[in-house]
């Protein structure tokens, strides 16, 4: 079993990614990576990073050969990439980070610090918990009324989906419709390829996910 990967970006020769499973990761060993806080904290990889670079929920880079990623179970694993710019992000987005607004910041980000137009960007949302499994209660379900102003029952406990909703918020930052690709499987339904906090507790496993801009050819 191999890495999955998103179309879109697969199709960016630039670029090289893996949204990982229980079996592989896309990433070796040394990653630069976070120690994750379902926050709205994005972080700059400079070139040659490795290891846990700080607390945050998002990694961005403009340096070629760094691999930045992160790890879910559940949450919902996001790339950025900008085809003009050459920079990428790598974003974990549960339920809470999402709410919190972090898929946003990693745009703003990117474009505070590569100059990426939101209008550039291409991205894709990995394996995730799906619609399916996703039951919030009436202390977290309010929060997200602002995507889904046609949605009336969202004071109580709810099924939510996780990954369309970071695809609305790509798109109220300026992402073009077209630009953003959303995994199909539920990490909690398919016990064969992921793990989920969910379905495992406290005991499970993390998948990788992460990107790299490639070094030029020497
Ligand atoms: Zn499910």
């Amino acid at each position: 079993m191999t890495v999955l990967q998103a179309a879109n970006l697969a199709s960016l020769p630039w670029l090289e990614h893996g949204f990982g499973t229980r079996y592989c990761s896309p990433a070796p060993a040394d990653y630069a990576q976070l120690r994750q806080t379902h926050s709205d904290v994005v972080v700059t990889a400079p070139g040659g990073a490795t290891g846990v670079l700080g607390e945050g929920d998002a990694l961005i880079t403009t340096a070629p050969g760094v691999w930045i990623g992160i790890r879910t179970a559940d949450c919902a694993p996001l790339i950025l990439a900008d085809p003009v710019r050459r920079a990428v992000a790598v974003v974990h987005a549960g339920w809470r980070g999402t709410v919190n607004g972090i898929a946003m910041r990693a745009v703003e980000r990117l474009a505070a610090q590569a100059g990426s137009r939101p209008q550039d960007l291409v991205a894709a949302v990995g394996p995730a918990i799906g619609h399916c499994c996703l039951e919030l209660g009436p202390e977290v379900t309010p929060h997200f009324a602002p995507w889904w102003p046609e949605r009336s029952d969202l004071g109580g406990r709810v099924y939510l989906d996780l990954a369309a909703t970071i695809q609305r918020q790509l798109e109220s930052a300026g992402l073009p419709p077209r630009n953003v690709h959303l995994a199909s499987a539920c990490t909690r339904c398919d016990e064969a390829r992921f793990h989920s906090y969910r379905r495992d507790g406290a005991a499970a496993g993390r998948m990788v996910t992460a990107a790299r801009i490639r070094s030029a050819p020497s």
